[in-house]
């Protein structure tokens, strides 16, 4: 039997609401599987969420029947369905084929933006280039974005042997800061991010969430570890933290765009809340 793909959502009909392609009509396909856990998001300095945990030991975890069942969490991995092992029972198995054609019949027949997103998508880049050779060769699917955490590079082995490399590959990274909880050693990788930039040199950014607790030094250390000399110009997108649209995302919104204006950054929104909300599948 060949490899098997674990996804853990795949949806289209919604659209990318952030980074360099917002506003494009995208199919999702979130893969399990992660090298970083998160649980210092939200939470007070120096402290780690059990959410996760805590959603997992409760009745509702036993009796939810589909991803859709879970409650969404407000601390430590937004996206803990993804990473979790005991959230494996919640997966769909693919061969890359079968996952290319689920894609084709999620895009309604016609060739979208694919988004592979997670999760960390890059630890399954070898199967996941098959899906997009399939998608490529016979479906003339052409644009393609991983949102990863940068700390894997890519081998362009994986496409040039199966595919002519004349499609558009997007990277859009996400470092993850002191925030997450993650150490520094294990969540920020130069040599994977000049890795995608190698492969992709004017498709790959950097995309940063932030609201006042966001450490700017840290942004701008980062950024500047990023850079190398004059062969790459990485573009770097800050995006308001927040699940639900109140007064209180507004006006971090507003910080978020200041701070743009004052680093000389770009802003991301986040339109799929505007248009849908806070939900799994969208
Ligand atoms: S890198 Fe992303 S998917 Fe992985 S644990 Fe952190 S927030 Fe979750």
């Amino acid at each position: 039997m060949g490899i098997k793909i674990p996804v853990v959502e795949l949806f289209g009909n919604t659209i990318q609401g952030e980074g360099a392609l917002v506003g494009t009509p995208a199919v999702f396909v979130r893969v399990f599987g992660c090298n970083l856990n998160c649980r210092g998001f939200g939470m007070p300095k120096g402290e780690l969420s059990n959410e996760a945990d805590e959603i997992i030991a409760s009745p509702e975890f036993a009796a939810a029947k589909e991803l859709k069942d879970l409650p969404l969490a407000k601390t430590g991995c937004d996206s803990y369905p993804a990473i979790h092992p005991a959230c494996m029972r919640f997966c769909k198995m693919y061969t890359p084929d079968e996952l290319a054609d689920e894609i084709l019949k999620a895009s309604n027949f016609k060739p979208r933006l694919v988004v592979f997103t997670g999760g960390e998508p890059l630890l399954r880049q070898k199967d996941l280039a098959e899906v997009i050779s399939v998608l490529y060769n016979t479906y003339h699917f052409h644009d393609f974005m991983f949102e990863t955490n940068g700390t894997l590079g890519w081998n362009q082995h994986w496409l040039t042997e199966n595919a002519p490399h004349d499609f558009n590959l997007w990277f859009s990274i996400s470092p993850k800061l002191s925030t997450s909880g993650n150490p520094r050693t294990l969540a920020i990788n130069r040599d994977a991010v000049h890795s995608l930039l190698e492969t992709s040199p004017d498709k790959t950014y950097l995309k940063f969430v932030a609201d006042e607790n966001t450490p700017v030094d840290e942004i701008v250390n980062t950024v500047a570890h990023f850079q190398f000399g004059t062969v790459y110009t990485i573009p770097v997108y800050l995006m308001p933290e927040g699940g639900v649209l109140d007064e209180r995302s507004r006006k971090n919104a507003q910080y978020v765009a200041d701070l743009c204006w004052k680093l000389g950054y770009r802003f991301s929104p986040r339109e799929h809340l505007t248009v849908y909300g806070n939900a799994w599948a969208k």
